[in-house]
């Protein structure tokens, strides 16, 4: 395992950013969720070694995250969302300064720019400064410097974000491409779930500073079964009946509801419970639980 933190409990002052996070997770691409707030940049500092936490402990690539993080930025690569770019430069100047920065010898660090820039596809415009280079481009450059150095884990922080169509699914190929042929661990923080779900078979889920769900995406969707209904009548009592069996419920549209079901209570129970409040069931399916759905169940969707 990659990396395996314990405990981990981390306060901005009075602020409790983690409040006792443990993950233990697997190789290849995980996805970092959680809404604003919830601790995940947090997170990331304490693995990337620049925060230490208050309580717990753990190891990123074997290295113990208190007392040995100098090491773990060697091997650890990171895309962050804001630009990070150095007015002036080129590509291949800045990917290498880069290079350099973690530790590379020059020569080293300019062969390895220019691999990193082909391999995103910018070798045309390598030379070109930086500022000219469109949006979609400024990300594959964000992403190429933070494996110059050949780390063995990448953080990549909301890598799609601003991006259009094109320069997306750009981006999700290499995210592909690096986790899987690479040999690379990739942890990716995103608020479009639908990325996550593309290019990651693991989710952590943090929400208020703990983890809300980490696992499988395919075996935490099977912790509740989705049913979309409509239902026309007086609801309140209908409702209030569905929660009181620890179900949730959430209104899509008027008169359209998606209820996540607990696997451990009848699924016969909701259509005795529609008939003793007099509710008419117009449309009731299973549905296909996405991503976001799983999200909502866990993080809580009012
Ligand atoms: P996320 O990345 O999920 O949005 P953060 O880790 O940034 O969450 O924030 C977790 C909590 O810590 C929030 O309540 C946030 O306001 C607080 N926080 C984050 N950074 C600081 C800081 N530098 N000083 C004080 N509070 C902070």
């Amino acid at each position: 395992m990659s990396i395996e933190i314990k405990d981990i409990h981390f306060s901005y002052g009075k602020v409790k950013a983690l409040e006792g996070v443990s993950l233990d997770l697997p190789q290849g691409a995980v996805g970092l969720l959680g809404p604003n707030g919830a601790g995940k940049s947090t997170l990331i500092r304490i693995l990337l070694g620049f925060l230490s936490p208050d309580k717990g402990g753990g190891r990123v690539l074997g290295y113990n995250i208190k007392d040995e993080q100098p090491k773990i930025r060697r091997y650890v690569g990171y895309m962050p969302e804001d630009d990070c770019f150095i007015p002036g430069l080129d590509a291949v100047s800045f990917t290498s300064y880069l290079g350099e920065l973690s530790g590379m010898p020059r020569q080293e660090a300019m062969k390895r720019a220019h691999e990193v820039l082909y391999y995103v596809g910018l070798e045309e415009s390598r030379y070109r400064n930086l500022e000219t280079y469109s949006s979609g481009m400024k990300q594959r450059l964000k992403f190429a410097q933070a494996f110059v150095h050949d780390p063995k884990l990448i953080f990549l922080d909301e890598p799609t974000s601003g991006l259009d169509p094109n320069g997306r699914s750009e981006i999700l190929e290499l995210i592909m491409d690096i986790s899987s042929k690479k040999d690379i661990q990739v942890l990716i923080s995103s608020h479009i779930l639908p990325d996550i779900e593309l290019t990651c078979k693991y989710v952590v889920i943090l929400n208020k500073g703990k983890l809300a769900a980490q696992g499988n995406i395919s075996e935490l969707k099977e912790i509740r079964d989705l049913y979309e209904m409509k239902i026309k009548g007086e609801v309140g009592g209908f409702l209030r009946k569905l929660k009181a069996m620890k179900c949730k419920v959430e209104e899509t549209e008027e008169g359209i509801f998606k209820v996540y079901w607990p696997p451990d209570q009848d699924r016969q129970e909701i259509f005795r419970v529609a008939a003793e409040e007099k509710i008419q069931l117009r449309h009731f399916v299973k549905s296909e639980t996405s991503l976001e759905d799983l999200f909502a169940e866990v993080v809580g969707v009012d």
